[in-house]
């Protein structure tokens, strides 16, 4: 068994950022509204996480390491239905055939928390009382210590760290009610309160993105009544002089997705308007009916496929065209 897990560990766990969005995934799923998360070097030596969610009941705790223990699908007809993030039952079995994991947890009927640890390969996991609040921490330690081929794979501590933050401001971006704070070898990066009215968003977005997105940022609050359609968010202005095409999340029905319809419709949008082919920079939430969506499973992809392309690209080229258009000079 451990065996199929460091295979399987190979599509779910690349690096130390893919680590730390499965862990995040798991605490939004869990209800947390509160996220802690404490890396060393880049994710490799450690992530550490810890959510305020509903937490794991003391006999499950060894079964959530197991591969395909899952509490998020019943019945297989759930896979349609599904709205959790991962659902696969994989992502702690395939991270602690990787790494030293423990895991802590108390529910919000114990008295006290419990934990479990694994050390890669070959091990039991073995129950521990422990000191913990409701909730759930994640410790993750010496990534790859025991699969030194894949170890080889990773890139310097600064490329590393690039990657898993990158995950948490998508993360935070996507989920502007739930708190976030992010620490690297020591050093507090964010602390991001929940973020319910508008200044606070922008606040966290300031926060996340740098103050010049929001300087140069149009309000987008688009929706088509007889389709359900609905686009906001924040698109950078056309007079911004700086490019940055690395700025640029998209999310469909709240998760980050990569999409070529989407990406055109926004490009010629901007194009149309400006006609000196830079990128945007751009957050924006697109909302739709979700029985006219594909989302692909794949854990590692961020790709849709809408029913009907045309109308959903006509709708966002029009959408931001609008607002773009309003405010040339
Ligand atoms: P999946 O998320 O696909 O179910 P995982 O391996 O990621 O599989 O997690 C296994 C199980 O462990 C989950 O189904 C859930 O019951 C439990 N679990 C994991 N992380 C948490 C958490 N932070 N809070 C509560 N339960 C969790
Ligand atoms: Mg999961």
């Amino acid at each position: 068994a451990q065996l199929a897990n460091q295979i399987a560990a190979g599509e779910v766990v690349e690096r130390p950022a893919s680590v730390v969005k499965e862990l995040l995934e798991n605490s939004l799923d869990a209800g947390a509204t509160r996220i802690d998360l404490e890396v060393e070097q880049g994710g490799v030596r450690l992530i550490r996480l810890r959510d305020n969610g509903v937490g794991i009941a003391r006999e499950d705790l060894a079964l959530a390491l197991s591969r395909h223990a899952t509490s998020k699908i019943q019945v297989l007809d759930d896979l349609e239905a599904v709205s959790s993030l991962g659902f696969r039952g994989e992502a702690l079995a395939s991270i602690s055939s990787v790494a030293r994991l423990t895991l802590t947890s108390r529910t919000p009927e114990q008295s006290e928390a419990w934990s479990v640890r694994v050390e890669g390969r070959d091990m039991e996991p073995s129950l521990q009382p422990a000191a913990h609040p409701q909730g759930t921490s994640v410790e993750v330690k010496d990534l790859f210590f025991n699969t030194p081929a894949r170890r080889k794979f990773l890139k310097t501590e600064k490329t590393e760290f690039a990657h898993l933050e990158e995950v948490v401001k998508r993360l935070a971006l996507s989920r502007f009610d739930v708190g976030f704070s992010l620490m690297h070898n020591g050093k507090t990066l964010y602390q991001l309160k929940p973020a319910l009215t508008e200044m606070e968003k922008e606040r966290r977005l300031s926060q996340l993105l740098g103050g010049h997105f929001l300087e140069h940022a149009l309000v987008i609050d688009m929706q088509a009544e007889a389709s359900g359609l609905r686009l906001s968010g924040w698109m950078s202005r056309p007079t911004h002089s700086r490019s940055q095409p690395d700025q640029q999340y998209f999310f469909v029905n709240g998760r980050i997705i990569r999409d070529k319809v989407v990406n055109h419709a926004v490009r010629q949008a901007y194009q149309d308007v400006l006609f000196n082919g830079r990128h945007p920079a751009f957050v924006l939430f697109f909302e739709l009916d979700p029985a006219t969506v594909d989302v692909n499973v794949h854990p590692t992809k961020h790709e849709v496929r809408f029913r009907e392309s045309r109308l959903v690209h006509d709708f966002i080229y029009r959408s931001l065209y609008r607002v773009i258009a309003d405010l040339r000079p």
